[in-house]
Order: C-alpha cells, then structure tokens, then sequence
C-alpha cells in the first residue's frame, strides 16, 4: 500500500498551496472588514480577476472534462485542492465549473445552460428543498401542471444557495403526485426572466441563500432536464457529486485554525508561562491535529473510491459526517485557546466557526448520515471491516 503523491500530484497540491498564499490570503483582513459591513466578501469583478489569473496556470473547470476545456482532475486530485483553498475563507473557487447534472442536458440545453455556466455567464442553482421538505426531499410540493406544450410550476423553495444571484434554477416539481419520488418528480431549467422571484434569508453565516417563489411561471416542454418523471434521480445524482469535497475543505481550515492555536498558546502567558505548557491545552492541540489527519484519510479513501469506480455513498457519508463534527469540536477548542479573544471579530476564528456550523447541516446533516451509515451496516450493503473488507 503506497500512501505517498505522485509527482504530478504533488505539484499540483503546490501550485494551488501557492496560489491560496500569494493570491488568496492577503484578501483576508479587506474580506473581514467588508463582510462586517453586511457587503460581499469579494466582489464578482474581484473572484473573476482571480479566476482569470488562475487560468493562465491551466487551472480552470478543475473537475470539467477535458472535451469541455476543463481539467477533468481525478476525485483525489480534487479533494487535495480543495483542502489548500480551505486554509483561507475568502470564498474563492476556481471557474470553469457547472452543476454535474447540466452535463447530461440535451445539445440545444447545453448551448443554452451548461457551457455558459462553464464560461462564468450565466449562474445556476440548485432547487429542491422546501418549508416543509429538508431532511425528507421526496415531501416536495412544489407542483408543475401540463398546459399544451408548456408546464405551470407553483411552489416556494427554500435555503437555495445563489438563489439571489442566479440567472437559471434548476428546480424539482411533482408532476404526478400518485408516482411521487418513483417517476414523478420532473427537473426543470427555469430562467429567472420567465417569472420566479427570489428573497434572501439571513443567516448567522456568509452564505446568504434564498426562497425562490414560482406562481404560475409558464416553462416549456423543451426545458425539461431529463425525462418527465425522473427528477429525483437527477437530485440525488446531484447531492452525491462530491460529499467528500465538503469536508476536503474544512481539513484545510483545521490546518489553519489549529496552526493559528499553536502559535497564540506559544505566545500567550500566563500565571508566568506560556499556555502552551499546559497539559489541558497541549491536549486540545493533539486530540485537533489526530482528527484532522483521521479526517485527511477518511477524505482521501472517499475519493479514492469515486475515482476506483467502487459505489463511494457509504465512504461519502462517513467523511462528510465525521468532518462536520470535528470540525466544530475543533473550531470550538481554537475559540478556547484563545480564550476572549477568540470570541472577538478581531480574529477569524469566530468567522470559521460560523461557517463551519453549516457542515453538520447542508447536503444531508449528520442525522441523515448516521441513518445512512446505519442503515447501509444493519441491511449488510457494507461491512464494519471497511473498504477493504
Ligand atoms: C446555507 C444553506 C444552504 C443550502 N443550500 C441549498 C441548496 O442550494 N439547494 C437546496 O435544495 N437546499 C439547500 N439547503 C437546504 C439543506 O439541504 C437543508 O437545510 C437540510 O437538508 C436539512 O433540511 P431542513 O433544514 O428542512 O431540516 P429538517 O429536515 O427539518 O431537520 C430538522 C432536524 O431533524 C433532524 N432529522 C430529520 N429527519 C430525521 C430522521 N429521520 N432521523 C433523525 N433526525 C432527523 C435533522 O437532522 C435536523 O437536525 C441549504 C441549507 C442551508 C442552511
């Protein structure tokens, strides 16, 4: 068993670790400030400036395939990369990208939604939940009704991530409520000039997501992705894309939070020596950096299944899981080693615990993940030994 990158691996790593501290970290304090004003962190001038910088070194679209101008990088390469942009919470990604479910459009559909969304036109969305279905996506109401050849779609969604920015929704609808999720869910393209409106919610985080409303917005037959009926597939084909990249990201935050630790305890005295003498803070330092590297592998083994082709749910679920709770746990024990400070706005800390707290809630929280990873244990679909069986 060979653990180690290749080379080709490893410069790639490098390159993006580079770029995050030349280009990405010293936005830092001006994204802070901005965002404490209630404005953007960056603004979408600014994210494309970088996009386009990054370009240049070829990277761009990084898990786009290739015939699409992307990089069509492996699982593992991806979860690598997003672990370096995760040290930074400038919200940064790279261009080139589009919802994994646009690349089974139709040609004209392609032309129309997917390869402007590659090329940074046009931005989408992804629309399924609701007030009254999160957690259990298939009690969706949202409603589309047949009227010759267009559809009449009435419902509201919620917690829609660039649900205010987004020019084009994809959204799910009951198409017939006797089938329900088993062949009667429909995906629709819906611009936003054909009537939907949008309203930011609030959060206690940076994302700042939205209810979409549709009343009676007429959509035509053409702009079904898919098939009637076979929505819900579709979202969950979306929703299993990439859990693992979602903790791939917070690993590079933990890296950064707990250096920060390490760095404040050596420096902060008290009672005439450094914290970091203390048994209960070297501890807090150890448990961090033990999670962090059980998180790493738990990541990396997860991609290394999508990329082997094996069925990845069951790795999924178990680093998405266990990188939200560590997450937190670790995020938390940063906030204490730094004792009042870490509570200010001074300090990012507070900011990463904020947006940190999402992980245990977005793309299935870990109430869900536990009953999936029960659920896959008690029905013998996996086995406790693991992977390698
Ligand atoms: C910032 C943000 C961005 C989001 N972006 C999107 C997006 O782009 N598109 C989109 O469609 N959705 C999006 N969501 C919605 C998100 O996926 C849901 O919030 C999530 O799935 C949970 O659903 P819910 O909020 O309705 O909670 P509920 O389903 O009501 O759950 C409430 C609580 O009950 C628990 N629970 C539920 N069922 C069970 C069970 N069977 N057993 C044990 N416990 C259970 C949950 O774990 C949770 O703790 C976003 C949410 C947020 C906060």
């Amino acid at each position: 068993m060979d653990f180690s990158l290749s080379e080709e691996e490893r410069q790639t790593r490098d390159w993006v670790r580079n770029f995050v501290q030349r280009e990405i970290q010293p936005l830092e304090q001006t994204v802070l400030r901005r965002e404490r004003a209630g404005e953007p962190g960056i603004s979408k001038d600014e994210l494309h400036e970088l996009q386009a910088k990054a370009r240049q070194f070829g990277f761009w679209g990084i898990q786009t395939p290739t015939e699409y101008g992307g990089m069509g990088l492996s699982a593992t390469m991806t979860a690598l990369i997003e672990a370096e942009l995760g040290r930074s919470f400038v919200p940064f990604y790279f261009g080139g990208a589009a919802d994994n479910i646009l690349f089974s459009a139709s040609e004209d559909q392609q032309r129309e939604y997917l390869l402007p969304t590659i090329a940074g036109e046009r931005i989408s969305c992804f629309a399924i939940t609701e007030p009254g279905a999160g957690s259990d996506a298939s009690a969706i109401r949202t409603s589309a009704r047949q009227d010759g050849d267009d559809w009449i779609l009435n419902g509201e969604k919620t917690f829609i991530t660039r649900g205010t920015d987004a020019d084009f929704t994809m959204v799910f609808a009951v198409t017939d409520p006797d089938k329900g999720v088993n062949g009667g869910v429909t995906c629709f393209l819906v611009d936003r000039d054909m009537g939907w409106k949008s309203e930011p919610i609030d959060t206690m985080g940076e994302w700042g997501p939205a209810a979409l409303i549709f009343d009676e917005v007429r959509v035509p037959s053409r702009n079904i992705l898919g098939e009637v009926g076979q929505g819900f597939a579709l979202a969950l084909q979306w929703i299993g894309r990439g859990r693992y990249l979602l903790p791939a990201r917070a690993i590079g935050a933990c890296e950064r939070l707990v250096e920060m630790a390490i760095e404040h305890a050596k420096n902060r005295v008290t009672f005439g020596q450094p914290i970091a003498e203390r048994q209960a803070i070297q501890w807090m330092i150890a448990d961090s950096a033990v999670e962090i590297e059980a998180l790493r592998w738990l990541v990396l083994s997860a991609a290394f299944q999508v990329d082997s082709g094996i069925d990845s749910r069951h790795a999924q679920s178990v680093a998405k899981l266990y990188g939200g709770v560590k997450a937190n746990e670790i995020v938390d024990r940063v906030l204490q080693i730094h004792g009042g400070m870490g509570y200010t706005r001074e300090l990012p800390v507070e900011r990463w615990y904020r947006e940190l707290r999402l992980l245990r809630i977005y793309e299935g929280t870990d109430e869900i993940q536990r009953r999936t990873i029960a659920r896959n244990l008690l029905k013998g679909h996996v086995s406790v030994r693991g992977a390698l069986g």
